[in-house]
């Protein structure tokens, strides 16, 4: 065989493995190509449905915001209505008799104006007195309450994701 005939097969063979070479590599960017497309794709649709659970949520919050409200002022009525039927309650017991303003007890119309008399001459009475810490009571835990409640709601307002 010649030199130039060797020379000739040796860049024949060469060429070949360029071209085989060439196509593999092709294929490999092609199929890379695909994958960033897919997981791009994969990406979209969670963005899209991450988006919808996100509002979904927040509507769920600003429901159960509402209904809080809601129940605070039906426990405010049902407080009220207690108090006045616990008013009631002491009216009906005592039906004819009458309330002496210093101690709250009741008296017959005959035994009042005796007791009313020695009644207002205490210097402190016990009675309105103890009363009065009731009723303060009674106020504290509504304050309380009312507080705990302002305070949840703006913990939820700063917690629940802005609307998308
Ligand atoms: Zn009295």
């Amino acid at each position: 065989m010649s030199e130039k005939k060797k020379k000739a097969i040796e860049v024949e063979k060469a060429i070949r493995i360029n071209t085989a070479n060439i196509k593999a590599a092709t294929v490999n960017a092609t199929m890379c190509e695909v994958n960033a497309k897919t997981y791009e794709n994969n990406m979209i649709e969670l963005d899209r449905l991450h988006k919808i659970k996100m509002n979904n949520i927040q509507l769920q919050i600003d429901r159960y915001i509402d209904n809080l409200k809601e129940m605070h002022k039906v426990l405010d009525d049902l407080l009220a209505e207690k108090e006045a039927l616990h008013l009631e309650l002491k009216e009906v017991f005592h039906y004819g008799e009458i309330i002496c303003e210093f101690c709250g007890k009741y008296f017959t119309s005959q035994g009042i104006s005796r007791h009313r008399q020695a009644c207002s001459s205490k210097p402190v009475n016990k009675a309105i007195v103890e009363h009065e810490a009731e009723i303060t009571e009674v106020s504290v835990d509504i304050d309380a309450r009312k507080a705990a409640l302002l305070a949840e709601i703006k913990r939820l307002e700063k917690v629940k994701p802005k609307r998308t």
